[in-house]
């Protein structure tokens, strides 16, 4: 479990064989590739696209959910994805003999899905092979406006009761996840630049594929992010979804050599074991 900009993640991440990023703090899940043990227990999954690496898992979450005795969960997807998966899941209540009770919602970049009171999802549109989209997570927080804090409560009850409106809302990015995305999928959301923690893929760090190729592909390139180094205002960065090709010691030398220094020390590689 890291915790970055003092939001607690349990990812795991590997370029085409597994994404799942859980943000325990406020129950809810960003894509199920595989389906860990530990994510049955989630009921919340957003999902970004439908590759396997994020979307393989869904059916056995469902089916084990239900066999553990836990509700139906909630699966938030692309709507392009929606047809498919009702497709899916009625082929697999054939061959399962079960019920395989969920709630699945679309949700198109710009609609935001309300999780609780005080935190929604924003979805955005990112550039990828296939459609796909981000998640903005916004907390609202709602307090005594600064310019009633200095009175006393008599006076705030008076106030009150004459319908002055006393509190303020505030909405703040805790969280951007762009899921797999080329560069330009940072743009997809103006709070993506400033969430307290972004998580980004960086699925090629080296020449053995170059910013093009990786473009070509859906993907992050480590260059196109040193490039843009001075933009990233996040407290807290995760690089996540790199190819299977990397060591964990080449990720961390690659990353040590080419982000510069303000970045560097902003930034955590999320390693595979
Ligand atoms: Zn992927
Ligand atoms: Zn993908």
């Amino acid at each position: 479990m890291l915790e970055l900009a003092g939001i607690r993640v349990d990812a795991r991440s590997i370029g085409g064989l597994e994404t799942a990023i859980d943000l325990p703090d406020w129950k809810v899940c960003f894509d199920v590739g595989r389906s860990p043990r530990e994510l049955l227990r989630r009921e919340t999954i957003l999902f970004t696209h439908a590759h396997m690496d994020h979307l393989g898992g869904i059916a056995y979450h469902c089916a084990t959910r239900a066999l553990m005795g836990m509700g139906p969960p909630t699966y938030v997807v692309p709507p392009s994805a929606v047809a498919p998966l009702q497709q899916l899941f009625a082929a697999w209540r054939l061959l399962d003999r079960s019920e395989l009770a969920h709630h699945l919602l679309p949700l198109a970049p710009g609609e935001r899905y309300e999780h609780r009171k005080d935190v929604h999802l924003e979805a955005f549109e990112v550039p990828h092979t296939v459609p796909a989209q981000g998640y903005v997570l916004w907390k609202r927080t709602t307090r005594l406006d600064e310019r009633f804090r200095d009175l006393p409560q008599p006076e705030l009850v008076r106030l009150a009761r004459e319908g002055t409106q006393l509190d303020r809302t505030d909405e703040t990015p805790e969280v951007a996840f762009c899921g797999d995305t080329r560069i330009q999928g940072l743009d997809g959301h103006p709070a993506v630049r400033r969430a307290r923690l972004l998580i980004l893929e960086c699925t090629f760090l080296d020449e053995r594929a170059n910013a093009e190729e990786a473009g070509k592909r859906g993907h992050v390139h480590l260059d196109q992010i040193v490039e843009r180094a001075d933009w990233f205002e996040n407290e807290a960065i995760l690089l996540t979804h790199f190819s299977a090709r990397y060591s964990r010691d080449q990720i961390e030398r690659l990353l040590d050599e080419r982000l510069p220094a303000s970045l560097r020390a902003r930034t955590t590689a999320l390693l595979s074991d």
